[in-house]
């Protein structure tokens, strides 16, 4: 089948599909996949957990005061499990690969089953204004949450995803779906109660497939949301590659001294990464996702795609004990690339000098306490 989006300049798109920027990715043989299912079985994996994941009750006070607060908001990240995270920038309440179902698979009587609830459930979400699609794997694009979404009250939220993604939404009677391709933007007005905030897709080395025979026909990506009050990196699936030193550089001129510094906020994944062999192009490890915090030049991040679906080798527990590790290793603080709780707020300081004033006078909601493991 030919890739409509095709063009030849461009050199992660191919005639049937697109590619990485670095390292092309080539779909799993069934052989490999045997191997690894065969080897994982004698091994006992997945590990044994040795503690329980941490969830604690949602901020719901804070959480609908902010999401009502407009250009007063205080930006915060809201871990609701796996990679779905509410982020509050700009005076808009945005959900990235929103995942509410209990399995993340084609069907709800089979695939890996939610180990740990939705931190916020659909019915507990403020409105939501934009959802950040990364790609079409099933841990991300779930169906359920996406339709549920589009049947809010207030109206659907703005879809931006991917190229590749709009028929499937047309489909399902949405069409309030913007694609993108790696580095175009799409502005979000400024309007009475939010700022004007450009979302880019970015690159990412990941995959895309959402049947047997639609491997890398739709585009995959991460994206950058720079809000005036918090520039937001999220970073979808993926594996380390320099796709990231790409990225610093590209938005390098946003991100001098003078202008508040570089991203203030990452989300980025730590789980499902083993066995490497069969990982290693697809899911970074804790270790690379260091690696990419720094590449990135972030002042801060949240660790997410972990403790909520089992989905590889590593026990669900043992992503932040390798994180710690890796921290140390690399001299970076621990509460600068930090593990939340799942329903756990993590409020971000405002890149706005004046917002910053109008929360000292009280004016924005008040921080909720952060709850870190
Ligand atoms: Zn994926
Ligand atoms: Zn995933």
């Amino acid at each position: 089948m030919k890739n409509p989006y095709f063009n030849p300049l461009k050199k992660h798109h191919r005639p049937d599909g697109f590619q990485n920027n670095y390292r092309s990715f080539r779909g799993k043989r069934l052989r490999e996949l045997l191997r690894w299912r065969w080897q994982a079985w004698r091994a006992g994996h997945p590990r044994p957990m040795r503690e329980a994941i941490p969830v604690v009750a949602p901020d719901l006070a804070f959480i609908h005061g902010n999401a009502q607060a407009g250009r007063h908001m205080q930006p915060a990240a809201t871990w609701i499990g796996h990679i779905t995270v509410l982020l509050q920038v700009g005076g808009l309440n945005i959900l990235t690969d929103p995942v509410f179902s209990e399995r993340c698979f084609p069907v709800q009587w089979a695939g890996p089953k939610r180990h740990t609830p939705p931190g916020l459930t659909l019915a507990q979400l403020p409105r939501i204004d934009v959802v950040l699609l990364s790609h079409n794997h099933y841990d991300h694009m779930d169906e359920h949450s996406l339709v549920s979404l589009a049947t809010q009250r207030g109206g659907p939220p703005l879809f931006i995803t991917p190229l590749g993604h709009r028929h499937w939404f047309a489909r399902r009677g949405i069409h309030h779906v913007v694609e993108l391709d790696w580095w175009d933007t799409h502005v979000l007005p400024e309007t009475d109660r939010s700022l004007r905030i450009p979302v880019t897709l970015t690159p990412a080395q990941h995959w895309s497939a959402r049947t047997t025979t639609d491997a890398l026909r739709s585009l995959w990506g991460s994206f950058v949301v720079r809000s005036p009050d918090c520039h937001v990196f999220f970073s979808g699936d993926t594996a380390y590659s320099k796709d990231f030193i790409d990225i610093r550089q590209h938005f390098a001129r946003d991100h001098t001294p003078e202008q508040g510094g570089g991203f203030d906020l990452a989300l980025l994944p730590i789980g499902a990464y083993e066995p490497r062999w069969f990982m290693k192009d697809q899911h970074c490890n804790p270790e690379e996702a260091v690696q990419i915090f720094q590449d990135l030049g972030c002042k801060r991040a949240i660790a997410v795609h972990w403790g909520t679906f089992q989905l590889t080798d590593e026990a669900l527990d043992e992503p932040p004990r390798a994180l710690r590790t890796a921290l140390h290793r690399a001299g970076v603080c621990e509460s600068t690339f930090a593990v939340l709780a799942i329903g756990a707020t993590c409020p971000v300081s405002s890149r706005l000098h004046s917002v910053t004033t109008d929360h000292q006078s009280g004016e924005s909601p008040s921080s909720p306490e952060l709850v870190t493991i």
